[in-house]
């Protein structure tokens, strides 16, 4: 299930992040949603900005909301090893990663903040902006509290998750750090106890969620632009074990690192129901593999 945002503000296209089906099944986890700011349209920039004149960046235009589901792939037990396409569904596949240039990736994990519910169409479209102009204000964070659920105890479960990826700092891949400091992150955790969507009378059962912004790399290279953090999110209620905690955080930070397509395996922990709580060898080879490519896009 997939959403679209396009913007036209100062010749500037942005798709918008993509949503995941809300099903039943409790280990499902959507797709990042990573709106991407496109290059110049067609040489015929639209004069409009809805942004407002003292924003640097565009808003949002309305998004669309379908459904993807997958049974699953299993491997033959004697196949090779080898990556899943890591690309951006919506893009053709186009690769999509961090540069070298902005490590260390600096990660916030939030004391159990919990960001304003509202619909996950229209959360997916909204909450890197919503963020991104909350630290703007001195009190970005001011009547924002813990999700229900939350205890400081997660939050170590959310770093485990994460450390699942530090071993690739040793091949050079990338490096990060976790910082205390929401302002100077690349990368933000904030919790919710369930996820709603407009139509359902109560939750749904996704673990996790991952929005991001990207750029295509040869105007983020043109132009200087205003990085916006990825921003993930993670469910206390269907992340109810320390465990699934680990799993749900370690796949969300997989797809803050750029792994935008979901593996079609289901021993994999990028698999879209993820059913395994840390890294398979294809994992690690996909990650490898899109660390050594030219991506299209830039985070
Ligand atoms: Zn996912």
């Amino acid at each position: 299930m997939k959403k679209i945002i396009v913007l036209f503000i100062c010749s500037v296209v942005v798709f918008g992040p993509i949503a995941e089906p809300a099903n039943a099944q409790n280990r499902k986890l959507p797709r990042a949603g990573f709106p991407v700011l496109a290059s110049p349209n067609n040489g015929n920039p639209s004069s409009s900005n809805d942004s407002g004149a003292s924003s640097p960046w565009p808003n949002s235009l309305p998004s669309s909301y379908g459904m993807h589901l997958s049974p699953g792939l299993d491997r033959n037990r004697n196949a090779p090893i080898e990556h899943y396409n890591p690309g951006e569904p919506e893009q053709n596949m186009a690769l999509v990663r961090w540069e070298k240039k902005s490590m260390p990736l600096l990660i916030w994990i939030s004391p159990g903040y919990k960001l304003p519910d509202i619909p996950l169409s229209e959360l997916k479209k909204t909450r890197v902006d919503f963020v991104t102009n909350l630290l703007q204000n001195a009190d970005s964070f001011a009547g924002i509290t813990p999700a229900p659920g939350w205890t400081p105890a997660i939050n170590d479960q959310v770093a485990a998750g994460i450390e699942q990826w530090r071993q690739f700092e040793n091949e050079g891949l990338f490096n990060f750090a976790f910082t205390d400091d929401p302002h100077n992150a690349h990368i933000c955790v904030f919790f919710t106890d369930v996820f709603r969507d407009g139509n359902a009378p109560g939750g749904i059962a996704i673990g996790g969620n991952t929005c991001a912004q990207m750029y295509p790399i040869s105007l983020a290279h043109s132009m200087n632009i205003h990085q916006k953090p990825v921003i993930i999110e993670l469910s206390t209620l269907v992340n109810n074990t320390p465990q699934k905690m680990i799993g749900a955080s370690a796949h969300e930070f997989g797809h803050a690192l750029g792994i935008k397509a979901h593996s079609p395996y289901r021993s994999d922990l990028m698999y879209e129901d993820r059913v395994v709580d840390s890294l398979s060898e294809a994992d690690k080879a996909t990650i490898r593999w899109l660390y050594h490519q030219q991506p299209a896009f830039v985070l």
